[in-house]
């Protein structure tokens, strides 16, 4: 046993178990830490820097720390700081992406960067694939863009660009190298890099830069890793290189836990730390202290079914808790209502709102989830899916931020040359790109050709001429603003809002009320949010605070995580929840091709990886578990029969409970339920009345005829009910006057 001498420093290790505690103050050069679920790896990480620092008196410059999301950074460094009792400026924790961005933003020169580069994220790179599979002339419906994304994506979370990649005969791989191609000339042209080129471009900084490396090296003494067990290739590569042979380096994972193999994280690094790192502790955790025993059970029972697990034994003396809760809904309408209603339910108990998250496979879940919501006025978080900077409106608006920075930023022209509509249309813009193509310059630089050489017909010329007067009125007018007065001056004068003014409607609105949050966004962004060395000296009433900003929406939006915020329900799909904790838990969508999805259910590997994250969701609940699966489901546009999931009968039956039936509905002058509340009823809990509609029913009416409930809402009076009328399709009925007939 460690003897710990230094008193002041007790207080990290108390209410740590003797593992931890081990693992903590450990001695060893290198650390694995191999752990279950909710066993305290992120809190021994967290400890250990702390400890580090106080004990053995490490500078927090010396320390690196990577998390997985923006959030579990903030909240890495919250806990570093709270637990002793001072903050650390000049201490590194964030993502690999971030950190990576960080370094290239430092060393842009070494890295082969323009200075102004600027970030390409998902959206923009898929369109930007588009816009060169067809000049390319490769047949769209062969090989879409979305496929080349795949693939390109894929070779730089192995390290490979197009010239390394070996040149096969085959049809396939020759297409994919010629996008790959011309996609890396266009990003150079453009000073464009996507998310996996920050990670790619940070690994050959290290290589191509030895002394740049040795100050990093020299500074980052001691690294270390959570979620370990999700790092891809090129991360491991560039953690490895960075470490050296002097580094210390811990890292903590699950190979349990394991979620993103789709794309390209490697299980392989847990299995060849021990082997790459030589000098290495292993500690393993095996006391859970999130979960109830029956969520802990459940969990452990349903991973069992995964072969070649590295195995692990996770028990708890916690209590045994509430049953799990199943729930087989009419459709994903009575699913979210269901929800809904729960959580209501639960926050009259006086639990706080963010205690509680509802986790989906996919984010096309979402909307029906945020309806529910809504419709009863429940403030609710959601995470990943289209959020603030992958809005529309607010990605246009950027665009011509961008361009104030940069002409030469091709995507950001393609997006907003002729938003609002200013009379350039797309035979012009395709004579710009081939112009464009041919003289091998930029689309703005095209524009000017086209114009000077009247290559153009006169109106669109002077269309053209137009727009790049525009920004270059914007930018003189801009130049000594502050960040928030550009963004307002660029969004009016742009024609932005005018242009969504025109369009109307709630939709419209909303987005005129999101770039009027741009500018409140801007203002709020301080030079405290650029993250520079120090005695870097950098004039920050220039442009560098547009473009931090800019390189800071698109993190945002790359990042899975949305903003902290006040109390809300936590919305999010299963892999933004890895490493989160929630009093109650809801897994909705529990139905075969969604969870497990239709892509990876026909291989092993595939359906290994869907349970993983089968067990990190379930993992995520300290007290309650609700599974819910609905019967039907519209997703994309069509109606389809579910299944339940074969991961509800993986779990042992003792530990579910099933919620019989399904909610009903009373008609008006009808008998009530017991509780006298509409909507509210389950059978099984409550006598149900022999007027009550449930939904699925098949009804008649007097005018319409026969049909099926389909949904309702409302209540009293109020109640309305969607019926699907054999003979002439959906409506929308009061049901106290309707008049319903409940047929057998
Ligand atoms: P995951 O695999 O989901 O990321 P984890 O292994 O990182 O989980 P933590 O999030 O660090 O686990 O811990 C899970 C919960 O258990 C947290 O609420 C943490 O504060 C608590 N916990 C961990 N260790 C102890 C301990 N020794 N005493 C009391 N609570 C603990
Ligand atoms: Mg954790």
């Amino acid at each position: 046993m460690i003897e710990y001498a230094a008193m002041d420093v007790s207080h990290i290790l108390e209410s740590l178990n003797d593992e931890q505690r081990n693992a903590v103050a450990s001695p060893s050069k290198n650390l694995l830490v191999l752990a279950g679920a909710g066993s305290g790896k992120t809190r021994v990480l967290v400890h250990r820097i702390a400890w580090l620092i106080q004990a053995e008196h490490v500078s927090p410059f010396a320390v690196l720390a990577v998390t997985f999301t923006n959030k579990a950074a903030r909240e890495m460094r919250g806990r570093i700081e709270e637990l002793l009792g001072q903050s650390f400026g000049g201490m590194w924790v964030g993502t690999f992406h971030g950190l990576a961005h960080r370094l290239l933003r430092s060393h842009w020169q070494e890295a082969g960067l323009p200075e102004d580069f600027h970030i390409l994220d998902a959206d923009d790179q898929l369109r930007l694939l588009k816009r060169i599979t067809r000049s390319l002339h490769i047949d769209e419906e062969k090989w879409p863009a979305k496929q080349c994304q795949w693939y390109i994506n894929a070779q730089k979370d192995e390290g490979l660009r197009a010239n390394n990649i070996e040149h096969f005969e085959d049809d396939y791989t020759k297409t994919m190298l010629e996008v790959y191609k011309a996609y890396e000339e266009a990003c150079e042209r453009g000073g464009m890099i996507d998310f996996g080129e920050i990670l790619l471009r940070a690994h050959e900084l290290w290589l191509k830069n030895p002394q740049v490396l040795a100050h990093y090296q020299n500074r980052f003494q001691y690294i270390l890793v959570d979620e370990f067990q999700d790092t891809n290739s090129i991360q491991y590569a560039w953690l490895r290189v960075l470490a050296g042979n002097n580094n210390q380096l811990m890292v903590v994972g699950d190979d349990d836990q394991s979620i993103y193999g789709w794309r390209g994280a490697k299980i392989e690094n847990i299995q060849k730390f021990n082997v790459d790192f030589p000098d290495t502790d292993m500690v393993r955790l095996e006391q859970n202290y999130r979960s109830t025993s029956t969520i802990l059970n459940a969990a452990n029972k349903l991973i069992a079914n995964n072969q070649g697990r590295l195995g692990k034994n996770l028990w708890t003396d916690g209590s045994e808790g509430e049953p799990i809760s199943l729930y087989e809904a009419f459709n994903e309408q009575d699913e979210a209502r269901f929800i809904v209603d729960r959580l209501q339910d639960w926050f009259n108990q006086g639990n706080r709102r963010s205690e509680s998250a509802v986790l989906y496979r996919s984010n096309a879940q979402s909307r029906e989830l945020e309806d529910a919501l809504l419709r009863v006025g429940i403030p609710y978080r959601i995470y990943g899916g289209h959020r603030f900077y992958e809005r529309l409106e607010i990605k246009n608006a950027l665009s011509y931020l961008r361009l104030l920075i940069n002409r030469d930023d091709d995507t950001a022209i393609e997006r907003v040359i002729n938003v609002p509509t200013r009379g350039i249309g797309g035979r012009t813009i395709d004579t710009v790109r081939t112009v464009a193509r041919e003289q091998n310059c930029s689309l703005w630089q095209a524009c000017a050709k086209c114009i000077n050489e009247s290559i153009l017909t006169s109106r669109a010329a002077n269309a053209v001429l137009a727009f790049m007067e525009l920004i270059d009125k914007l930018d003189a007018d801009c130049a000594n603003m502050e960040l928030h007065e550009k963004a307002e001056q660029v969004i009016s004068q742009s024609g932005l809002v005018h242009h969504h003014e025109k369009e109307g409607g709630e939709k419209a609105r909303s987005r005129i009320e999101n770039l009027e949050e741009l500018v409140n966004a801007c203002g709020n962004f301080d030079d405290a949010d650029i993250e520079v060395e120090e005695g870097e000296g950098i004039d920050l009433t220039s442009k560098v605070l547009l473009a931090a900003f800019l390189d800071q929406a698109s993190l945002d939006a790359g990042d899975t995580q949305a903003d902290e915020s006040d109390d809300a329900v936590q919305l999010m799909t299963l892999h933004s929840a890895k490493g989160l904790e929630f009093q109650l838990v809801f897994l909705a969508g529990m139905e075969e091709g969604l969870f497990p999805h239709k892509m990876s259910m026909d291989n092993l590997a595939g359906l290994e990886e869907e349970r993983r994250l089968c067990y990190v969701g379930i993992t995520r609940a300290k007290n309650k578990l609700y599974m819910s699966h609905a019967e039907s489901r519209r997703l994309h546009g069509d109606v389809t029969l579910c299944r339940p999931s074969r991961f509800i009968k993986e779990i042992p039956p003792e530990l579910v409970d099933e919620v019989r039936l399904k909610t009903a509905i009373t008609r008006m002058g009808g008998q009530r339920s017991k509780n006298g509340v509409l909507g509210k009823g389950i059978r099984g809990q409550v006598e149900v009345p022999k007027t009550e509609i449930s939904l699925g029913q098949r009804v008649a009416h007097g005018k319409f005829g026969e049909g099926v409930v389909l949904n309702y809402e409302g209540q009293g009076s109020n109640a309305r009910v969607q019926v699907n009328f054999d003979a002439v399709g959906s409506k929308w009925l009061v049901l106290s006057y309707a008049k319903l007939e409940v047929l057998g």
